[in-house]
């Protein structure tokens, strides 16, 4: 693992808070915050929805706090997230998101996605 692979790793440990563990464990993937998002209604590409913002971070949460995920990591059956994937993730949370919060406010279950996206900024 390349060093600023393990430091991009290291500080989504570090970002997964109670809040953030929890929204991920309540998530029943209906996709309704994909359509409050303009990113992804104006192009109907699944990289701009506001979960698939989120994949690399969720991974983490996985791998890392979860019991299953840390099984089938020790196993080898889970995908460790890559250099290039995090390379291709910084623009889509960077540039694709203003962090309206409409993604928030139409989760049926009150996951707060801007919050979440939000760790990931400066
Ligand atoms: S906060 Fe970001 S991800 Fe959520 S709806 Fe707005 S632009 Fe999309
Ligand atoms: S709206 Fe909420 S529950 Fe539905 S996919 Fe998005 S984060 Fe998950």
């Amino acid at each position: 693992m390349t060093t600023s692979l393990q430091r991009g790793i290291s500080s989504m440990i570090e970002q997964i808070d109670a809040p953030i563990a929890t929204f991920f464990t309540s998530c029943v993937h209906c996709g309704l915050c994909a359509d409050a998002c303009l990113f992804y209604t104006e192009t109907q590409d699944a990289k701009y929805t506001p979960i698939h913002k989120l994949e690399p971070l969720r991974r983490v949460w996985q791998q890392e706090y979860t019991f299953w995920g840390k099984l089938m990591s020790k196993a080898g059956l889970s995908k460790a997230v890559t250099d290039a994937e995090l390379a291709a993730w910084e623009p889509l949370v960077y540039d694709s998101c203003t962090l309206c919060g409409r993604c928030s406010l139409a989760c049926p279950v009150g996951n707060d996605i801007v919050y979440m996206v939000r760790v990931r900024h400066p």
